[in-house]
């Protein structure tokens, strides 16, 4: 299997609880390691771009206000097959449906504020991290 990184955002609903540690923990636990990692607070045209692929959906809007409503932890985590095991590691996009021992099923509220974002495949891993880091900021 080939060693890949993909984007994690720790969303609002994780970084208002304070347990941006107990998700840590499960992506290291997972053998995942994080190689960039920075807190912000996104502005509405920096969610709105990075959501783009979502702008027809009806909940484009409120996807966009929940993101901008607190501070999100933008993160690269490397590892073997990165993109889908990180995947597999959040669970479902519903909590409802996520597996047990998935970072949505032990921590998120609903299928909106489900605490934390992954890449759908490698080609928009590439994408989402250059979005938030330059290569220098990535040390792994
Ligand atoms: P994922 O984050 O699992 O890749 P999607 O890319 O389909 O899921 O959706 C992006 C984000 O939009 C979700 O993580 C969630 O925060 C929000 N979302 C998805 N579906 C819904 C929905 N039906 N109602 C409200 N918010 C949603
Ligand atoms: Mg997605």
């Amino acid at each position: 299997m080939a060693i890949e990184r993909t984007l994690s955002i720790i969303k609002p609903d994780a970084t208002e609880r304070n347990i941006t540690g107990k998700i840590n923990a499960l992506f290291e636990g997972a053998g995942l390691r994080i190689v960039a990692q920075r807190r912000l607070r996104l502005s509405r045209e920096q969610a709105e771009t990075f959501y783009e692929v979502h702008k027809e959906r009806s909940f484009f809007g409120e996807l966009v206000d929940y993101m901008i409503s607190a501070p999100v932890v933008a993160q690269v985590l490397q590892g073997e097959n990165a993109v889908a095991h990180h995947r597999e590691i959040m669970g479902a996009t519903n909590p409802a449906q996520a597996a047990e021992g998935t970072v949505r099923k032990e921590f998120a509220l609903n299928v909106q504020e489900n605490s934390v974002h992954g890449s759908d495949s490698v080609e928009n891993a590439a994408k989402e991290i250059s979005f938030f880091f330059s290569d220098a900021e990535i040390v792994g």
